[in-house]
């Protein structure tokens, strides 16, 4: 059972059998999943998919494999909070969290992605799977493979954070450190990939991969009611998870499970490399690649392989995108921390403090709905903020010792009230 017609070039339209192939052949262009949308608007509904397990394959008629799924049979269905507390600090009405960092098994949004990814590498009987990634594709690709039993390279850029680098290698995969930042790593496995026939989830699995992002939407559409979000903000790296969000809440309404009330989306980067947010603001389609500095790791591609899909997404929907600087980010973890109780990575910081200067500057109404992606968790990420959190106050195990700290923190309170 599946809905797939096949591939198809997204640039010149030349169409292609369903085999592990993500360029054109005659244009060099990304290759796309093709449905057959009049067949599965006759065979879905919403209450089939009520009805369905809460993980991502709920919508599988929307996904690319052939057979029944084969990895990622808990990820997906992360909640969406209704965030008060954040919005009142915000100063806006509406505001949801859809929280990622709480994604089954590695805790970012990249097991949605890699959950089809190994689906369709077993469906077309791969043993090795691989990827480059910038961490969080690594932990996803890992555990994943690790469950399914196949062989599995991480390949990383140096330098990255413990929990990113623990987080693959507990896994037992080959994890190869490359000394450089992403874009050197993601050069090298293209030749890798052509010379060792793996599947590679992010290179010639792209296509198929790539459709596992749509689900963070389709959840958020049916979180809401079965209606599309009025503003959604989503950090960019690579490119694959906005312009993703966007063909997914087209696809619900093609294949009528929600109405077309239309949707605006933005794009968040860390100033420190922020190639997609500059063509954006420059009204350019030419992304100048950059040379990342930035905390937010997760984030940091200087070469965006899909970014003017990325522009075309954003402008096409009316929305916009800003970039915030590494100490702005820092503040905007703090913040999500301690107002909703949400522990998110320099990539969640990036998504919340790009919100804060939208709706500041005016591009996102405060009486509207609002959406915020958190894509990643801080737990991988602790040395971005281990400087910027109090330090745990140590006593000695007596009361007296403990009385004396109280009154130091609650100056004006008197010994007798505290104890009584
Ligand atoms: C990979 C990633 C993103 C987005 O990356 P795209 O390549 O643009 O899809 C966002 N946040 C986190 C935490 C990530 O790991
Ligand atoms: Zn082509």
């Amino acid at each position: 059972m599946s809905f797939v017609r096949g591939l198809q070039c997204r640039e010149c339209g030349q169409e292609y059998p369903k085999e592990p192939l993500h360029v054109c052949e005659t244009c060099f262009g990304p290759l796309e999943i093709v449905y057959d949308y009049d067949a599965i608007k006759k065979s879905i509904s919403r209450e089939k998919i009520a009805s369905r397990d809460k993980n991502l394959w709920r919508y599988r008629e929307l996904l690319p494999i052939d057979g029944e799924a084969q990895a990622g049979l808990y990820s997906g269905f992360t909640p969406l909070v209704r965030a008060r507390r954040l919005g009142e600090a915000l100063g806006v009405k509406e505001l949801y969290i859809k929280d990622d960092s709480v994604n089954h098994p590695t805790f970012s949004y990249k097991d949605r992605v890699v959950a089809v990814a190994i689906s369709k590498a077993i469906e077309f009987g791969f043993d090795t799977v691989s990827c480059a990634s910038t961490g969080n594709l690594a932990n996803a690709v890992a555990a994943h493979a690790a469950r399914a039993g196949l062989n599995c390279y991480v390949f990383i850029p140096d330098g990255l954070e413990q929990g990113k680098i623990i987080g693959s290698a507990i896994y037992g995969p080959k994890t190869i450190a490359i000394k450089g930042n992403y874009d050197d790593v993601n050069r090298l496995c293209s030749e890798i990939g052509d010379k060792y026939g793996w599947a590679f989830v992010n290179v010639n699995l792209r296509p198929y991969y790539s459709e596992g992002a749509k689900t963070h939407g389709f959840e958020v559409a049916e979180q809401l009611g079965w209606k599309l979000p009025r503003h959604i903000v989503v950090a960019s790296a690579g490119g694959t998870i906005l312009p993703k969000l966007s063909k997914g809440f087209k696809e619900l309404v093609k294949v009528g499970l929600v109405e077309d009330t239309g949707y605006k989306i933005y794009s968040a980067q860390a100033a420190g490399c922020a190639p997609i947010i500059n063509a954006l603001q420059k009204g350019t389609d030419l992304i100048s690649p950059v040379k990342p500095n930035t905390i937010a790791s997760s984030i940091a591609i200087g070469n965006p392989a899909d970014g003017y899909y990325v522009l075309q997404a954003v402008r096409e929907s009316g929305g916009w995108g800003e970039s915030v600087t590494d100490k702005e980010i820092l503040e905007a973890i703090h913040l999500l921390a301690q107002t909703e109780g949400i522990f998110t990575e320099p990539a969640g910081g990036t998504e919340v403090a790009v919100t804060k200067k939208l709706i500041q500057n005016g591009n996102i109404p405060r009486q509207e709905s609002i959406v915020i992606s958190i894509t990643g968790n801080g737990y991988k990420t602790l040395e971005a903020v281990a400087g910027s959190v109090e330090k745990p106050l140590t006593i000695t195990a007596t009361l007296e010792n403990f009385d004396a700290l109280y009154q130091q923190l609650n100056p004006t309170v008197t010994a007798k009230a505290a104890s009584g």
